[in-house]
């Protein structure tokens, strides 16, 4: 448990939340701002940062409850479609940081859109930023 960390008070029970799934690893919740109505939180009980942090195991067992859960909550809300978003460090608009998944349910209508200003990538720069990408996995593993 990290001191002060909101999600760790959650997962121990120590804070309420309207909960929606709970097993030895993991917990999902209704966010308390929610974007759209079923906006879902999905975290793991023991305190990671973000997907940065995050071993590769614990990371694939949650996920892995990933359909289970967003079928269901797009379900009750009617909507056809979803997000999931995991939102790594301050600049990417992480602000609790504590690992979280966001389900996000999608309609046409519902107000909520995500900025994505698409450029173009350029042969050269794909090339070399694929290359130096690969590399980096190398190294680091
Ligand atoms: P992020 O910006 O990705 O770090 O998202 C953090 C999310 O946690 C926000 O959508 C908040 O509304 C949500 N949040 C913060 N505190 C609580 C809480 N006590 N219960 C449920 N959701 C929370
Ligand atoms: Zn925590």
């Amino acid at each position: 448990m990290e001191e002060g960390c909101i999600f760790c008070k959650i997962a121990a029970g120590a804070v309420p939340c309207f909960k929606i799934y709970e097993d030895d690893l993991m917990v999902s919740f209704l966010d308390i701002g929610p974007v759209v109505l079923g906006h879902t939180l999905v975290i793991p009980k023991k305190h990671y940062r973000n997907v940065l942090d995050v071993p590769a195991e614990v990371i694939s067992s949650i996920s892995g409850r990933l359909p289970m859960l967003a079928r269901a909550v797009i379900s009750v809300v009617q909507a056809p479609a979803c997000h999931v978003l995991l939102n790594s460090g301050v600049e990417a608009m992480q602000s609790v940081h504590h690992l979280h998944y966001h389900i996000i349910p999608r309609k046409y209508g519902d107000g909520f859109g995500v900025p994505w200003p698409a450029g173009q990538l350029d042969a050269g720069t794909g090339r070399q930023m694929a290359a130096e990408i690969t590399a980096a996995m190398h190294q680091s593993h």
